[in-house]
């Protein structure tokens, strides 16, 4: 019992974060820098709300920062995601290609813009989007003419594709930006969790026509809760900002609104938070490597888990540290997470795969095997860039 595994996962992350008796979250904020300050300043002038100086400086934070040409802040992730689904061009009864291992917000948006989520394998070094598999699940089922590629089994039109970058991790864009092209498919990034990791040395959430990012407050930079829609397309970006603040006409003293918009914009409050974040996120990236190499040495003894490393040619941002329990170990990965808890870590498995949850298991998807597998075999650790310093 003594060297049970899940003894051997606790005295690893012990070894690497120090008992923590008041007990330790899955990923906690630092707010340590201009938060405080930016906060009173937004206070003291009454600017707490819809309009304010710290959105517009936030934004154009967050465009020097990725290299992006527009930014727009929303007040979540989810509500970035559907706005940037809506500006690819995802129409009713469309389909829009996804990994099945995600967070709910990314099939949620998909199913907000009235289309249908369609999942797709993963691959084990990225976790994300498989695109080899992909492309010869596409060569079969799908096909390309004038009116853009359509799934022959479901005769609904495949409009666009979302990866997700996993804990932080990019997924291989090259490539798929070529299935993209073969397929006349969108590229719509989900790069909630991956601010600040490079793909060959760009910024994650700049590939895609329209990305979506989350400052949700367990994500690398948090502004309590907030998002941003970015693209490089300057026309694009005027219609997010125009969307997400209930598609006013502007230049009229008169309450005048030429579409159906959104109150999708990020308070004034939330942005201030989100420049003092902004400010300290080379500091919260040098930490997070650091921790992820103090993990992946802890474990490196471990014969029975993997440490989720990074692959060549990308940098990530480490936004979660993983374990991967071997195929053998999988039926322990419960009472390793109640050990975990009983010491106080918070760790945690990996979100059900989406074709798994009821609300869509009727939507299209190619063979899902490995994700099933894969995704009871994970275990995130804390990861809080406060935990090294
Ligand atoms: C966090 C997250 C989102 C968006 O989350 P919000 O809480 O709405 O900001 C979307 N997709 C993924 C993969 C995420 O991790």
């Amino acid at each position: 019992m003594k060297d049970s595994l899940g003894n051997k996962v606790v005295r690893a992350i012990e070894s690497v974060t120090g008992t923590r008796p008041q007990g330790e979250a899955l990923h906690e904020p630092v707010l340590d820098g201009n938060e405080k300050a930016y906060l009173a300043e937004c206070i003291d002038t009454g600017w707490v709300s819809s309009v304010g100086q710290f959105v517009d400086r936030f934004e154009a934070d967050l465009e020097s920062y990725t290299g992006v040409l527009r930014a727009v802040a929303v007040v979540n992730g989810t509500a970035a995601l559907h706005l940037a689904l809506l500006l690819a061009g995802v129409n009713r009864e469309d389909e829009v290609l996804l990994p099945s291992l995600t967070f709910v917000a990314t099939a949620n948006a998909v199913a907000y813009c009235g289309a249908v989520p369609h999942f797709c394998e993963i691959e084990a070094r990225t976790l994300g989007l498989d695109v080899e598999s992909l492309g010869r699940y596409l060569d079969r089922i799908a096909d390309s003419g004038q009116n853009g590629t359509i799934n022959t089994a479901t005769g609904r039109r495949i409009a666009a594709i979302v990866p997700m970058h996993t804990f932080g991790h990019p997924v291989d864009l090259d490539p798929l930006m070529d299935l993209c092209a073969r397929y006349k498919l969108t590229l719509v990034e989900d790069a909630a969790e991956s601010l600040g990791s490079l793909y060959k040395g760009r910024h994650t959430g700049t590939f895609g026509r329209v990305a979506a990012l989350s400052f949700n407050g367990n994500k690398i930079v948090t502004c309590g809760g907030g998002g941003a829609v970015l693209t490089d397309d300057s026309d694009l970006g005027a219609q997010a900002k125009h969307l997400s603040t209930t598609a006013r006409v502007k230049n009229t003293m008169e309450f005048r609104h030429d579409r159906v918009g959104f109150n999708y914009r990020m308070p004034n409050i939330n942005a201030a938070l989100g420049c003092a974040q902004l400010e300290r996120i080379d500091t919260f990236l040098t930490r997070k490597r650091r921790l992820a190499d103090s993990y992946r040495q802890a474990f490196r003894d471990i014969n029975e888990v993997r440490f989720f490393s990074e692959t060549d040619c990308v940098r990530s941002n480490y936004w979660l540290n993983a374990i991967i329990l071997d195929d053998d170990s999988k039926q322990k990965r419960d009472s390793i997470l109640a050990l975990c808890h009983e010491h106080k870590f918070m760790a945690r498995p990996a979100w059900t795969p989406m074709h798994q949850l009821e609300i869509y298991e009727g939507c299209p998807r190619m063979d899902l095997s490995f994700t099933d597998n894969i995704a009871a075999r994970i275990i995130n650790l804390p990861s809080g860039a406060g935990l090294t310093s």
